[in-house]
């Protein structure tokens, strides 16, 4: 007799193995069905995971920072032991270059409502802590092939904000590893290589899944936490035209330098924002410093229509805006003769905010729209997730009468009408992969 299941999850990367943990949790039966070969091998595996708390609502700012909690007590959240070991969260703190166009007010007030730590730095302050650093200005960020690259505007940064509470997850795939143990030791199940091919479904109500090759799997709950495949699947489950807000792929390419000689990046460095040049780094094991892009109105966007078929090489024009922009700021950074990156997709929802919500098919719902930004949230995905579907499918009408969370370890109360399907665009959002 074949098993029948609470919840399935399509997808198994950080957020729908988060899910299925918290579901567990809640005495759900759960089962995971991913079709790559392990979790956390879709793009979670490439993210650059790093834990930040400036966001640009408040409502993401309290959830960024009691995932930030959760990291800092990683065995202890995940109550469970893995074979592998742990993911390591590296507190490295994060650094916020300013200069006189960026206006970092409301995130600042943010974190005084929340009671999160910053200092504020001036630039000599800057300069006596990161000596490695120039502080020319370039604002607005171009591309090596605009004639005024390169040229200053004629100011300087003026300082930084550092927040302590921050730094990046060593081994993004190990933590879904970890995330997975944690789910079977409360009764999970997951599936590997395994395609999920059709939402069956019948009177406005969800049924189960088809896999690929023909098996029919039954359960009252679905749910999309299948990443940049994420429009794919609700479109499969008919409830993408019923939605305000939507959900694309982009493509987005990372790059490694060698860390200067001059500075002792893995012992020393931080995770760096700067959008004077467009830019955000952090140091990688191995003195290597890995460089992203804040996606600047100079740089294409690329929108995939097939998250099964991409490009998955780094492309030479990418690499050297990327790297050339860094070494403005960084004038030892050595410039290697050979581009060396990852390239993977984004999850992008229309406000770059994401969508954690229920479906108009019932039993059908979401966690998805990450917007290269929520790796970090992962532990706090999962609980919104599991209170949400609990509260619904003990019948509550979420749409009307919206369910409210409390943080467990702040306290902090969010109403999760914020990341509704049909919400109006949030107009505080950065419309970046700040989120
Ligand atoms: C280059 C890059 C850098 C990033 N940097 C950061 C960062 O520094 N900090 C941060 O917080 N976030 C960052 N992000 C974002 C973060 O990585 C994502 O938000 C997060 O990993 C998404 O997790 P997920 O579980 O939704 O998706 P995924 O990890 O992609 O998991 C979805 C899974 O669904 C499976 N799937 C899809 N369709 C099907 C199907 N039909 N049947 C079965 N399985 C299916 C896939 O195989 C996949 O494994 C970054 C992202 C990228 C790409």
């Amino acid at each position: 007799m074949g098993q029948s299941y609470d919840a399935i999850i399509i997808g198994a990367g950080i957020i729908g193995a988060s899910i299925a943990f918290e579901l567990s949790k809640k005495n759900y039966r759960t089962l995971n069905i991913d079709k790559l070969n392990a979790a956390g091998a879709g793009s979670t595996i490439n993210t650059c995971a790093i834990i930040r708390t400036h966001y640009s609502t408040l409502e993401g700012t309290a959830m960024a920072y009691e995932s930030c909690l959760h990291w800092k007590k990683w065995p202890e959240y995940l109550e469970v032991e893995d074979e592998r070991g742990y993911a390591v969260f590296k507190e490295t703190g994060m650094l916020i270059l300013m200069h006189e166009d960026r206006d970092m007010s409301r995130h600042l007030e943010y974190h005084r409502q929340l009671g999160i730590a910053f200092e504020e730095w001036d630039l000599e302050t800057l300069l006596e802590k990161e000596p490695y650093l120039d502080a020319t200005g370039y604002y607005p960020p171009r591309r090596p092939g605009d004639e005024h690259f390169g040229e200053s505007s004629g100011k300087k940064l003026t300082g930084a904000i550092f927040i302590p509470e921050s730094g990046y997850i060593n081994d993004p795939q190990l933590s879904v590893h970890n995330v997975q143990r944690a789910a079977e030791a409360k009764g999970a199940k997951f599936r590997f290589k395994e395609e999920v091919t059709d939402i069956r479904q019948q009177d406005g109500r969800v049924l189960g899944i088809t896999l690929q090759g023909g098996e029919e799997i039954d359960a009252p709950v679905v749910v999309n936490a299948a990443g940049p495949h994420s429009f794919v699947i609700n479109k499969m489950a008919k409830v993408d035209k019923s939605m305000k807000v939507g959900t694309r792929a982009l493509r987005h390419e990372v790059h490694y330098v060698p860390a200067p000689k001059d500075f002792e990046i893995e012992k020393h460095g931080h995770v760096t924002s700067d959008n004077d040049i467009g830019a955000y780094c952090r140091p990688e094991s191995g003195d290597v410093l890995l460089l992203g892009s804040q996606d600047p109105d100079c740089d294409p966007q690329e929108w995939v229509d097939d998250p099964d078929n991409f490009d998955r090489e780094v492309s030479d024009q990418q690499w050297q805006a990327q790297v050339y922009r860094q070494a403005q700021r960084i004038p030892t950074l050595p410039i290697p003769g050979q581009a060396k990156g990852i390239v993977d997709l984004y999850d992008v929802s229309d406000d770059w905010i994401p969508i954690y919500d229920k479906s108009d098919l019932g039993g059908f719902y979401m966690a998805v729209g990450t917007s290269g930004n929520q790796y970090k949230n992962g532990p706090t995905a999962g609980f919104l997730m599991a209170e949400l579907i609990d509260a619904c499918e003990k019948g509550r009408d979420h749409d009307r009468d919206p369910v409210v969370i409390r943080w467990p370890i702040t306290g902090i109360e969010l109403n999760t009408r914020f990341f509704s399907r049909n919400r109006e665009i949030h107009k505080n959002s950065s419309f970046s992969v700040l989120g």
